[in-house]
């Protein structure tokens, strides 16, 4: 099935924008008011991605900016797809989980076809043709595994974000959030303002971190004051901060009951006798943020580090194919806008064959480097404790799909001489179920003490076997140039 008999006639070029979040949606508003016509396609319900989660239609929210920072540039971008799409300029596919970009060796009658799963049942595919692809997929989250992680109430931060920001539903009544990164103080203050007593925030990073980047923080003084709100709120609520501090622990039977939190000392280890236990029924975890970069490595773009590279259009190094937001690089929604509006601008001006003059996205082009010197400043200061694989015992599980224990990946690293992290799969499995390495590579890794590896997951999405049967015969699309 294709949806292209749903387009406007192939007067005006068609960019396929995957990704509704605040890069997607930027994307297309900037695209569809330069003429062409953009094809957002979400693997969500709703537009609005992580930042901009809106609550179900069926709940009946009465208030859900309640939940939201930002929100009267939320309402601009909604009012915004809303027009374009009754003039029919943008044409919204949501439900739809893109597992290919396939770029066609034949480019008529279009370069690019997106495959997307339908719903979730998804076991129906349908094919979107696009003379431009924008990937503005985001970012998933990195949590590293310690003994009782896989306890029933041990939630990702993310998942307690989505939680409470998609279902309107608190994961539990007493929460410790724990982890590193910024994104722990929206879950923790969002907790506690919904109703929920968080007992601590516990954030690795200590204060000298932060001291250190003094003139960093001072040269951006939105995100001071950002900062200094969320700190405002946790006092409101009374949730104790502890900076340096770790979990070591979650402890419970059929479910979590408390965990043992402990200070960190300069060499990343905890200090003994600071351990303390915290009853709670929720531990909502993050250890930062990863880059999707699926999509983008199947279409054989480069990827610096984790992240898509991208050029000052945002162009990547694949001709017809933009990234945006936190696929190219972790740095919160004002970058992903500044990046989606630049990345929207040039490529209806490309895909129209014409050169776009940056001096016409010089505000946006501000806020980005703003926002990436900010975030290449705070680099270092939130990652977890240097020493934290030390704390995961061999019994501990640290791959959930395929069952396989911290000891097992020692073992092939030890006894079978395994020295990287493509052999400790092969010896043990580890990466190669239901996420394929997604939860799981990260903590794989640093037990293993193999150095992590660009994903390399294809297709990007897992895709019934009767899909794949069903696709027309064709040749493979070429691999990657790598
Ligand atoms: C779980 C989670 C929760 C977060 N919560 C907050 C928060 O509360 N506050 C905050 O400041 N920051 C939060 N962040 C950080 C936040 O992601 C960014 O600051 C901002 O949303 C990034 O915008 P983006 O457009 O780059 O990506 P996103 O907002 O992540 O949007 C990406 C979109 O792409 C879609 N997508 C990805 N892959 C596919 C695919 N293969 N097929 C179809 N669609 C696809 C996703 O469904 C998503 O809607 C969160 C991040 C995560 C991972």
């Amino acid at each position: 099935m294709t949806e292209r008999a749903t387009l406007p006639p192939p007067t005006r070029p068609d960019l396929a924008v995957i990704g509704a979040g605040p890069a997607g949606l930027a994307a297309t508003l900037a695209g569809a008011a330069r003429g062409v016509h953009v094809t957002l396609i979400d693997s969500a319900p709703q537009p609005g991605g992580q930042f901009y989660r809106q609550p179900a239609p069926g709940l009946g929210a009465r208030r859900p900016r309640a939940l939201h920072h930002r929100w009267r540039t939320w309402e601009r971008l909604r009012t915004g797809l809303d027009a374009h799409l009754a003039a029919g300029r943008v044409t919204l596919l949501s439900d739809r989980h893109v597992w290919c970009v396939e770029r066609n060796t034949d480019p008529s009658p279009a370069p690019f076809t997106v495959h997307a799963l339908l719903g979730p049942a998804q076991d129906e595919s349908v094919a979107i043709r696009a003379d431009g692809v924008l990937l503005a997929t985001g970012a998933y989250e990195k949590v590293l595994p310690f003994p009782g992680w896989t306890l029933p109430g041990v939630v990702t931060a993310g998942g307690a974000q989505a939680l409470l920001k998609g279902g309107l539903v608190l994961p539990g009544r007493t929460a410790v959030v724990a982890g590193t990164g910024p994104l722990l103080l929206p879950v923790a203050t969002g907790l506690a303002a919904a109703g929920a007593t968080v007992v601590a925030l516990v954030e690795s990073a200590a204060p000298k971190d932060f001291a250190q980047r003094a003139r960093v923080l001072a040269a951006a003084p939105d995100k001071l004051a950002e900062g200094a709100g969320y700190a405002a709120q946790l006092v409101r609520h009374g949730v104790p901060l502890k900076l340096g501090h770790t979990v070591l622990e979650a402890h419970g039977g059929e479910r979590l009951e408390s965990v043992t939190v402990a200070a960190l000392g300069p060499d990343g280890r905890p200090v003994p006798g600071t351990a303390r236990r915290l009853p709670c029924d929720t531990l909502a975890v993050g250890h930062g943020l990863l880059p999707h970069t699926d999509l983008a490595d199947g279409l054989g773009c480069r990827l610096d580090g984790p992240a898509v590279h991208v050029d000052d259009e945002q162009r990547t190094d694949v001709p017809g194919v933009w990234a945006a937001g936190e696929a190219t690089g972790v740095g919160g929604a004002v970058l992903s806008l500044a990046e989606g509006h630049i990345a929207g601008r040039s490529a209806a001006a490309r895909l129209r064959g014409a050169v776009p003059d940056p001096a016409e996205w010089a505000p946006a082009d501000r806020a980005r480097t703003r926002s990436r010197a900010f975030f290449d400043g705070l680099d270092g200061v939130y990652a977890p404790p240097a020493r934290w694989a030390e704390l995961v015992t061999d019994e501990t599980v640290v791959c959930r799909c395929e069952e396989v224990t911290a000891g097992a990946v020692r073992e092939a690293v030890g006894s079978l001489g395994a020295g990287d992290l493509r052999t400790v799969k092969l010896l043990t499995r580890a990466g190669m179920g239901w996420c394929q390495g997604r939860m799981c590579e990260a903590g794989v890794a640093g037990v293993a003490g193999c150095a992590p590896v660009p994903a390399r997951r294809l297709p990007a999405r897992p895709v019934p076997l009767g899909v794949l049967a069903a696709q027309p015969d064709r040749p493979p699309p070429p691999p990657p140039d790598r």
